[in-house]
C-alpha cells in the first residue's frame, strides 16, 4: 500500500474508532494502545521503512509500551533490531543505562526511562518511533539516550501527531527530521480535525 493510501487508512481509523477524551486526548485503545490491529501495524512498518529507506537505518528506539508494535513492524520491514526504553525499574536492566527524564503527558508524572549501552553505539543510526507525539517529551528522551551513546539520529517515525501541541516544532527547531502518519489539528467540540495537506 503506497503512502497516501496508508494514511488515509489510518485517517479513517482513528474517525471511526478513535474516542476524543477531551481536547487535548484521544483515545485509540480499538487499534494502537491497548488492542493492536495488527494488519494497520503492518502498513504502519512498511511505511516507516518506505521513508527512511535511503538513510542508513541499523536501530529503532522506542518506548514501552505503545510504541513497541508500530516500532517492531518497521524493524522487521527494515530488517534492523528494536529496543524499547523501559519506563519502569527492571530488576535485569540494572547496569550501564542510558537514562532521560521524561515528563507523562497522560499520566502526569516525570519518569527516568532507560536503555542498556549494550544495544546502543556510535556506529549506530537509529530512527526512534512512537505512538504519539504531544509536547516531545518522549521523543526528547529518546533523542538524549541516542546522544548518549553517541548514535546518530536518522529522525522520528510518530504514528499520530497532535499538531496543536508544540512537539513537531520543537523536535524540527533542535534540526530533527519528523514524519508523522496522521497529523490531527484539533480535537475540539469532541471532534477529530486533521490537518490539512498541501496538494503539490
Ligand atoms: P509527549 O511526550 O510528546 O508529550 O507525549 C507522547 C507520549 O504520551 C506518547 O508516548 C503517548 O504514549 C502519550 N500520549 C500523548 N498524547 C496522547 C493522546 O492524546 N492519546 C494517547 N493515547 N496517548 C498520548
Amino acid at each position: 500500500m503506497l503512502g497516501g493510501r496508508m494514511m488515509e487508512l489510518l485517517r479513517q481509523k482513528i474517525e471511526n474508532e478513535g474516542i476524543v477524551l477531551s481536547n487535548q486526548v484521544l483515545k485509540v485503545d480499538a487499534f494502537l494502545n491497548h488492542q493492536i490491529d495488527p494488519v494497520l501495524m503492518h502498513e504502519i512498518g512498511q511505511e516507516f521503512a518506505r521513508l527512511f529507506k535511503h538513510d542508513g537505518i541499523t536501530k529503532i528506539i522506542t518506548i514501552e509500551s505503545s510504541g513497541i508494535a508500530p516500532a517492531v513492524m518497521a524493524g522487521l520491514a527494515l530488517h534492523v533490531p528494536v529496543v524499547f526504553a523501559r519506563k519502569r525499574q527492571s530488576l535485569t536492566l540494572t547496569e550501564n543505562l542510558l537514562t532521560a527524564s521524561v515528563y507523562s503527558f497522560t499520566k502526569n508524572v516525570e519518569s527516568t526511562i532507560a536503555v542498556s549501552n549494550t544495544h546502543l553505539s556510535e556506529n549506530d543510526c537509529v530512527l526512534i518511533i512512537d505512538d504519539f507525539l504531544a509536547n516531545g517529551e518522549a521523543a526528547k528522551g529518546l533523542a538524549t539516550i541516542a546522544k548518549q551513546a553517541k548514535a546518530k539520529v536518522a529522525g522520528f517515525g510518530i504514528v499520530i501527531e497532535k499538531s496543536f501541541q508544540p512537539g513537531r516544532k520543537e523536535l524540527v527547531q533542535m534540526g530533527y527530521r519528523v514524519e508523522s502518519l496522521a497529523r490531527i489539528a484539533s480535537l475540539e467540540e469532541g471532534k477529530v480535525t486533521f490537518v490539512r495537506e498541501v496538494q503539490s
